[in-house]
């Protein structure tokens, strides 16, 4: 109510800001359509250690719009957080996760790849979020590490301690824990080495121009410098030339993801580069 009556007295100023709100609207109602109808799908992108293994993927969320084609979760996943739909979408892509890692958990030459999931704030915020992450691990038996959560530091306007809290419960459950877009959020250092985490991921705004701009090189290497010094993994996202991956390998980066190594793809493309990725004698991954 008080929203609505928000809104009313912004359109009474404001006309631009009501056709915001009012295609914000309908982009709602259209989603809760997408959900009823099972228009949205995901596809995996491929992450490499330094000599181009293979250590596994990140699920990445689409929405097939029958008239508008593929539209970018950039798009619709701001309206799905303020509707309540990111919590049953956020689910579903958790239990898609997890079923896929039981897949792979039977194989041989699967059973050492993870998955990453996207987690929004406002799923991790949901009281019942590190319940549905157990159930999922219980219901489908794989081994809790396989599974890697990204989180992202506007997690951290929920309150630090019930955010630790929370992250330290999914950390003692074996669960992975990622800190994506790291360097684009506001947290202070003093928070980053007090959160229960296994993960960095470079942002790919400082991957974009590393061989041309100083500044940019600098916190990349800053970045992987301090997930050295705090123990964690550091992956970088976003790499796209030969250059850029040898730089960051230069520098210490464990992992890599981008479109040097493979687009996202759908799980049938994925796992023909699971097999092509294993068949590759570790003298061709590394050469570029
Ligand atoms: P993110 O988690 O930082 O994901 C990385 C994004 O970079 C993906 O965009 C990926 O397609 C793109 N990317 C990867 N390699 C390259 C590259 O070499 N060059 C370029 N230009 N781009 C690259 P995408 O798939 O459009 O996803 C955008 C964001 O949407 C994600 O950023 C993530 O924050 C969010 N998202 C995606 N799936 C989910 C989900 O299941 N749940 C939630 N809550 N958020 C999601
Ligand atoms: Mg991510
Ligand atoms: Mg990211
Ligand atoms: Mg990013």
């Amino acid at each position: 109510q008080a929203k609505r009556a928000g809104r009313n007295t912004v359109c009474f100023f404001d006309p631009q800001m009501q056709a915001v709100a009012s295609a914000s609207a309908a982009l709602a109602a259209d989603l809760r359509q997408a959900w009823r109808e099972g228009q949205f799908l995901l596809e995996y992108q491929p992450q490499v250690d330094a000599q181009g293994r293979m250590t596994g993927a990140e699920a990445l969320l689409r929405w097939l719009h029958p008239q508008r084609g593929r539209v970018p979760p950039e798009q619709f996943i701001p309206t799905a957080e303020e509707t309540t739909l990111i919590l049953v979408i956020g689910r579903w892509v958790l239990d898609r996760a997890c079923e896929q890692l039981a897949r792979w958990a039977q194989r041989p030459d699967r059973a050492h790849l993870s998955i990453s999931v996207n987690v929004s704030a406002r799923q991790f915020r949901h009281p019942e979020f590190v319940d549905e992450v157990m159930e999922a691990i219980a219901r489908t038996g794989v081994p809790p590490r396989k599974l890697k959560l990204e989180l992202t530091e506007s997690l951290l306007a929920d309150g630090f301690d019930i955010t630790v809290k929370k992250m330290g419960s999914l950390q003692r459950m074996g669960v992975a824990l990622s800190l994506d877009d790291f360097g684009t959020g506001y947290s202070s250092l003093a928070y980053l080495k007090r959160l229960p985490l296994d993960q960095l991921k470079i942002d790919r705004e400082f991957v974009k121009d590393l061989l041309t701009d100083e500044n940019d090189a600098a916190i990349a290497r800053t970045i992987i410098g301090l997930a050295q010094s705090l123990n964690l993994e550091v992956v970088a996202e976003g790499v796209e030339t030969p250059a850029q991956r040898e730089f960051l390998a230069r520098h210490g980066c464990d992992g890599f993801q981008g479109y040097l190594y493979c687009r996202p793809v759908s799980i049938e493309q994925l796992e023909a580069f699971i097999d092509a990725n294993a068949g590759l004698p570790v003298a061709t991954a590394t050469a570029s």
